[in-house]
């Protein structure tokens, strides 16, 4: 019997539906449609890059098990994601700064700056406190280097200051496809120059950067202490705002708490507009939350958007965290995103955010997974390879992994010193080992159930 891909689809999403959770299975399994199918490949497009991410982590053993046992031999499964920019509207002309008039410029045709899609003015929730950011971002973004130059954006971190700038280099190039924009991070502005300097590329540098229509630049209060670097950033903003060129600029403080920073320099971020992000308010972070359960076909009762509402308080990068964590959890216990769940979860994440201690650590992960699997705590975290160690150590990883969010490399080091690629290869056995074996996978979730209910007792 040869099948489509739409029909093998179909039978696969049929096959996994009970050893997935409800609500996991529409928020990541349901939306994604088949698109192509060989001998040993199903290819399936997910709606989002965030969609396709979470399901190649979370899912392929998973699906790759069933196409399996449905077809009798091995398949792999390949998630991928629409990801061309959408049409560009026509072109409006304008009597803007941006677009000439006359003949059709001599200019090559301008790159494609990198801009995160998802970081556009459709997507950004308006507050009380980033009323005045996003106004001005949107006049920036409609009459470019007419308004306000440069837009001085600032504030904490994970309040959106990226997102807004992303915005108007999306809204620009969708208004003038021609227009030559720029997004850089300081950080990679230095790096750049650095390199140019070194490879004696620097005319090419500079011309590169003063030729921009609209130049973002994320962060500069990365560029204090960092002389040679401003030297040049200041005759780049020279020439672009003499050039009548947008410039918006971005930091974790107003220009005049950048200590070692030139003087010049913080007066020109002041020529324009200065405007400061702030953290958001309950009734913003319920909307942001609503949305972004919108935008990502997620749901989430109003009981547990409010309830992670008011434990969050910090920054948007926080609530998405929130969010994020939960889905990983439900989807981890097999468990619909509760009010219950929620608490359980984000009390133990708000509390180490908070510090107040650590509630778990790498330490105590160890010592309760050496208990279990009856071996020594130190043995674990030892060099030797025997077998009755891997299995608990890849456990333990994987528990300090999934719970603390430690990094690879720190894990690595925490086990004697191994290489992060150890470390994800032992973290994708356990999720492996999870899908096939339900034993294993009991084991595993009685030790984060005790895990969770220490981190709660404190
Ligand atoms: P910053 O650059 O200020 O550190 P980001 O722009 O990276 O912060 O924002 C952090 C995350 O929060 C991003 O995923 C962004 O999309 C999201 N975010 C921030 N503010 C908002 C908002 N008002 N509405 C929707 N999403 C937001
Ligand atoms: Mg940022």
């Amino acid at each position: 019997m040869e099948l489509t891909a739409a029909e093998l689809w179909a039978y696969i999403q049929e096959a996994v539906r009970a050893s997935v959770p409800e609500q996991g299975f529409r928020t990541w399994l349901a939306g994604p449609k088949a698109v192509g199918l060989s001998a040993d490949e199903l290819i399936i497009e997910a709606p989002s890059p965030f969609h396709r991410d979470w399901i190649e982590n979370k899912y392929t053993p998973l699906l790759e098990n069933a196409a399996q046992r449905i077809l009798n031999r091995p398949l792999g499964i390949t998630v991928t994601c629409d990801e061309a920019p959408a049409a560009l509207p026509v072109p409006v002309p304008q009597a803007g700064a941006l677009l000439p008039e006359g003949p059709p410029p001599q200019r090559p045709p301008a790159p494609r700056p990198y801009l995160n899609e998802r970081y556009t003015f459709e997507r950004f929730v308006v507050g009380t406190n980033n009323q005045l950011a996003v106004a001005a971002s949107r006049a920036v973004a409609e009459r470019p280097a007419e308004m306000y130059n440069p837009l001085f954006l600032y504030g904490g971190v994970g309040l959106g200051k990226t997102h807004l700038m992303h915005a108007i280099g999306h809204r620009i190039v969708a208004d003038h496809p021609d227009a030559r924009v720029a997004y850089v991070s300081s950080e990679q502005f230095t790096n750049e120059m650095v390199s140019s300097i070194q490879q004696g590329t620097m005319a090419a540098f500079r011309r590169r950067y003063r030729e921009m229509d609209l130049l973002l630049v994320d962060d500069i209060h990365f560029l204090e202490g960092k002389e040679g670097t401003q030297e040049e950033f200041f005759h780049t903003f020279n020439a672009l705002y003499d050039a009548q060129r947008q410039i918006v600029l971005t930091s974790d403080r107003p220009p005049k708490n950048l200590s070692g920073v030139e003087e010049r320099l913080v007066s020109r971020f002041e020529w324009g507009l200065v405007v400061d992000i702030k953290a958001p308010d309950y009734e913003t972070r319920v909307a942001i939350l609503r949305k972004k359960a919108a935008d990502d076909n997620l749901v989430l009762d109003d009981a547990v958007i409010e309830y992670i509402a008011q434990s969050c308080t910090a920054s948007v990068r926080q609530l998405e965290g929130a969010v994020i964590k939960l889905l990983a959890l439900s989807s981890l216990k097999h468990q619909e995103i509760t009010l219950q769940l929620a608490r359980g979860a984000l009390n133990g994440m708000l509390r180490r955010e908070h510090d107040e201690g650590p509630v778990l650590s790498p330490e105590r992960i160890q010592e309760l997974v050496a208990r279990r699997w009856r071996v020594k705590a130190e043995a674990l975290a030892s060099k030797r390879r025997t077998k009755d160690l891997t299995v608990p150590r890849q456990v333990a990883m994987y528990l300090i992994k999934e719970t603390l969010g430690t990094s690879l490399v720190h894990i690595g080091q925490i086990f004697g010193g191994r290489d992060h690629s150890t470390v994800i290869h032992s973290i994708k056995k356990v999720q492996e080992e999870m899908e096939r074996d339900p034993e294993f996978r009991r084991k595993v979730d009685e030790a984060w159930e005790e895990l969770r209910a220490a981190s709660l007792q404190e």
